[in-house]
């Protein structure tokens, strides 16, 4: 089954933490990232992982748990207090449509536009409610976390239909970005903003969870949160099942023929031309990954795979299929045959590609080309200049070397890049300017 992965990223400067609300959190972060320049693998190097936010949970009784949180915020919401003690602050991160409130700030030098989340305080966000007449109440808001460096509790707020002069004002700089467009004008090297795109995937998540789990789906009731929008439960007496967030597990596979030194990519079909990356799949019930990946290879392409080895795994809240988190379980799935017949209800086209050729895909990717046209999308939209179009449309996705290489892989943002330049280049720990935290399988 097929799993969108797009190309594209990644310039080499590591740019200071200065904006980033969680210094603690940072600094392990950097440690992590530093940590990583040998060949092992780096679990904070994927997109959508290394939340600073979900690293530790308050423990109850803490005033920043979720019980306390959301005590506080009912405390102030309903009381209408704006003389409350200032303590914990509370932080909103408002989404519509699946799309995060973003900002853009320009660059040093010639560096492209750099975006953030676009915050709001809970006062600010009480007055724009009021400003449109809708209702501000505690169960549209969902707990993130909190920070005890800065005294602050995160949330997520869907105002898809409320509101609707949030991000139209663009005086404020503030506009909803899809959260895949972000996701290629992120910065890979930097981890502010790799935290900043991991807090929005985990938001996205949560809130489409929250959409599509208003009913119970053992009596059909209306579910009510619990736990501060953690978990929900049916309101049904009688029933009162709980409902956790879900997350869908995914294989996705690097198929590798070690006899004649090829890996084979596959074709979707997709408007991306000469695109190729990995085999992937949902997993069945009562599956284990490793089965998962030899059904799914043999269902795509009739090869029969040995020896599969875990490789990481990855976050991909950014589906489009409605579903609200996938887990990329990536792995390196060795061929016991060869010959391809290609599954056509699935893929246009599936290869065995040599090594040779793989590495030029990676060499001749122009990943920080396309970094920056996003980012100056993002620059544009919050300027009020440019809707808000589908991402395949605008990104030259066909700017790597067509006469240096014949295909283009997925962009570090996919963990498919991960799996294919870690067999492509197991010797090297930089690829076109893209540090390679990843496992060697001729290690394995
Ligand atoms: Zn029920």
């Amino acid at each position: 089954m097929f799993i969108f992965q797009f190309l594209l990223l990644l310039p080499p400067t590591l740019r200071c933490f200065s904006k980033f609300p969680f210094p603690q959190t940072a600094s392990s972060l950097t440690r992590a990232f530093s940590q990583s320049t040998s060949m092992s693998i780096n679990l904070h190097s994927h997109a959508f992982s290394g939340n600073p936010l979900l690293s530790k949970f308050p423990l109850p009784g803490n005033p920043l748990s979720p019980s306390a949180a959301l005590e506080a915020l009912n405390a102030r919401i309903s009381l209408n207090n704006t003389h409350s003690s200032p303590s914990p602050s509370f932080k909103v991160l408002p989404f519509r449509n699946g799309r995060p409130l973003a900002s853009s700030s320009a660059g040093t030098g010639d560096s492209p536009p750099i975006w953030d989340l676009g915050w709001l305080g809970l006062d600010d966000l009480r007055g724009i409610f009021e400003n449109s007449g809708a209702q501000l109440s505690v169960d549209l808001l969902v707990y993130l976390n909190s920070s005890s460096e800065d005294d602050a509790v995160y949330w997520a707020i869907d105002v898809s239909d409320k509101v609707p002069e949030l991000g139209s004002n663009n005086a404020a700089g503030l506009c909803f970005v899809e959260l895949r467009t972000l996701m290629v004008a992120t910065d890979w090297s930097d981890l502010q903003l790799m935290g900043n795109l991991a807090i929005a995937g985990h938001a996205k998540a949560l809130l489409e969870w929250h959409n599509f789990s208003r009913f119970c789906g053992h009596c059909g009731e209306k579910t009510v949160p619990m736990e501060a929008g953690r978990r929900k439960k049916c309101s049904n007496d009688s029933c009162k099942k709980r409902i956790y967030p879900r997350v869908d597990p995914v294989v996705i596979m690097l198929v590798i023929d070690r006899e004649n030194d090829r890996a084979l990519l596959a074709k979707r079909p997709m408007r991306i031309a000469r695109l190729y990356t990995c085999l992937s799949g949902f997993t069945e019930p009562g599956e284990s990954l490793e089965e998962a990946v030899r059904r799914e290879t043999w269902e795509e392409t009739g090869i029969e795979v040995g020896e599969v080895v875990y490789h990481s795994s990855q976050p991909w809240p950014v589906a489009p299929n409605s579903i609200p988190c996938q887990l990329m379980v990536g792995f390196f799935a060795y061929a016991k045959s060869l010959e391809i017949t290609v599954d056509k209800t699935e893929l246009e086209d599936a290869q065995w590609f040599s090594r040779e050729d793989v590495r030029k895909a990676l060499t001749f990717a122009k990943y920080k080309q396309a970094q920056r046209t996003a980012a100056e999308k993002v620059e544009q939209m919050c300027k009020g200049l440019e809707k808000n179009r589908s991402l395949a449309s605008d990104l030259n996705v066909e700017s790597a070397d067509e006469q240096h290489a014949s295909i283009v892989v997925p962009g570090p943002f996919a963990i498919a890049y991960h799996l294919i330049s870690s067999w492509a280049f197991s010797d090297q720990n930089v690829v076109n300017g893209v540090e390679c935290n990843s496992k060697n399988p001729s290690d394995l």
